[in-house]
């Protein structure tokens, strides 16, 4: 993917050099079409870039426009598009892509083509106010509905429209982009586009849609996933695979899950936060399996083996709802039932530091800790040994916490291991830095020490679990 330039502002769009010149002049424009930062438009020039293998929009020539024109009245005329999804799902009562059900009789790929070609050789209206999508041309006179453009609003019946004003004022090539959106929109329960900067970025993320129409001459229906943010975690491991680092710098990422019918016009805008963009696609790289087991701790029930694929197209899911909400998914990284680390630490590490936003020497400094925490209680016994670390597990108050140090620190003295466990500043640092920090509480400290504990001494624990049948409370609280 190359780095492309900035868009203009809509400020420099309206009061800019070049707006008006451009409309009067017509194939003047430097493109076509250009990226505009609307979801369904741009998801439209996805579908052009896609059908003819290019990757800007400057590079389309009109043979490129006309070859998807053809390519999409060929499907549009079918039964299966017409009345099943755009007509249901998308552009009720189309007229342009003639989906309305009065028109089935008359309604044939020639017919479809020619009010697609039409929109491209619509003149334009001086006295029309400026497209509100492209700001690049004037609109069409009269203002665009829903049947046209999705979550517009009808005659009198605004939705998504700021102004709540009747309709939208777009302009033709604005509209004609909207029509090229079902080839390359996923139908889920709802129709879902993942729109994304930079904008290359969607190409990637909606090739596979084309690529089912090309196969099946069929919307494609996301791998039969029904919740678009599984979906789109899912894509991402896929796509991060394959992403140079840094690739995902400063990209962000929206979904928009809508429905746009005679019943109802809905839309689900979810977006997804950079570090978590960058933190998913790292576990595609250095960590796949530790992101797996992160994710099946997510679901109510663990799924067995082959249960898996069948969670991630059905379930919601903790680990992907805490990330796109900011919620910290720490704990999913340790499965104290398993007494066993989920991923690598660098997973742990890069997650920490770029999604928690936690300071790489404290990590460090936590890390320490739990060697010499390791060191100490790795020469207990076995029994005492899974003793000592279930006071840590079921530690719930600071005071629980506090004392598993300090029976860690008079093991080490009987176990005459020399140095201490903790300087009085570190003990200091570890119980009241991080102390109301929400993000870095000593819960948090807590999940990273249990982590590097099982990663060490994962064998010999669950050996112990398995040896000494335990009783329910562990907290000797008299002993201190
Ligand atoms: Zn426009």
């Amino acid at each position: 993917m190359k780095e492309i330039g900035q868009e203009k502002t809509l400020e420099e769009f309206l009061t800019g050099p070049g707006t008006r010149e451009h409309s009067a002049h017509g194939e003047k424009h430097s493109s076509l079409f250009t990226w505009t930062g609307h979801p369904f438009t741009d998801t439209g020039l996805v579908a052009l870039l896609l059908l003819s293998g290019k990757e800007k929009p400057e590079e389309l020539t009109s043979k490129d426009v006309e070859k998807a024109i053809e390519f999409a009245s060929r499907l549009y005329a079918r039964k299966e598009w017409s009345s099943g999804y755009i007509h249901a799902m998308m552009l009720p009562n189309s007229g342009i892509l003639m989906a309305n059900p009065s028109m089935s009789k008359k309604r044939t790929p020639e017919a479809i083509k020619a009010n697609l070609l039409a929109l491209l050789s619509e003149s334009e209206n001086p006295n029309a106010p400026i497209c509100e999508i492209c700001g690049r041309r004037h609109a069409r006179p009269k203002p665009v509905y829903r049947s046209d453009f999705p979550l517009v609003g009808t005659g009198g019946v605004p939705n998504y429209f700021p102004s709540g004003k009747d309709g939208a004022n777009i302009c033709s090539h604005c509209l004609f982009l909207a029509q090229m959106m079902p080839l390359v929109a996923y139908r889920l329960s709802r129709v879902l586009v993942i729109h994304a900067y930079p904008y290359e970025l969607m190409l990637e993320f909606h090739r596979e849609a084309l690529d089912d129409v090309r196969k099946t001459e069929l919307a494609s229906v996301a791998r039969n996933f029904r919740r678009p943010e599984n979906f789109l975690f899912e894509k991402l491991i896929d796509i991060g695979t394959r992403l140079e680092t840094g690739k995902l710098e400063n990209a962000s990422i929206t979904l928009y899950s809508f429905v746009n019918n005679n019943q109802g016009q809905e839309v689900d805008v979810i977006y997804i936060p950079n570090p978590v963009l960058r933190f998913v696609a790292f576990a595609a790289r250095v960590d796949r399996k530790g992101w797996s087991n992160i994710v099946k701790m997510g679901w109510r029930r663990r799924p067995s083996g082959d249960e898996v694929e069948e969670f991630k197209r059905r379930y919601p899911n903790d680990v992907y709802a805490r990330l796109l909400s900011g919620k910290s998914i720490l704990p999913y990284f340790i499965d104290p039932h398993g007494r066993q680390a989920n991923s690598s630490w660098k997973l742990l590490s890069f997650y920490c530091s770029e999604v928690l936003g936690l300071d790489k020497d404290a990590l460090e400094f936590v890390k320490g800790v739990a060697d010499r925490i390791v060191e100490t209680v790795e020469k207990l016994p076995d029994n005492k040994l899974s003793k000592r670390v279930r006071e840590l597990e079921r530690a719930e108050k600071l005071y629980q916490f506090e004392g598993f140090f300090i029976r860690v620190e008079r093991d080490r003295q009987e176990l005459g291991i020399p140095g201490a466990l903790m300087s009085f500043d570190d003990f200091a640092r570890i119980l009241t830095s991080y102390g109301e920090d929400l993000n870095v509480s000593w819960k948090t400290v807590r999940n990273l020490l249990l982590f590097r504990i099982y990663e060490k001494l994962h064998d010999r624990l669950m050996k112990a679990s398995e040896d000494v049948e335990e009783p329910e409370e562990e907290f000797e609280e008299g002993e201190e």
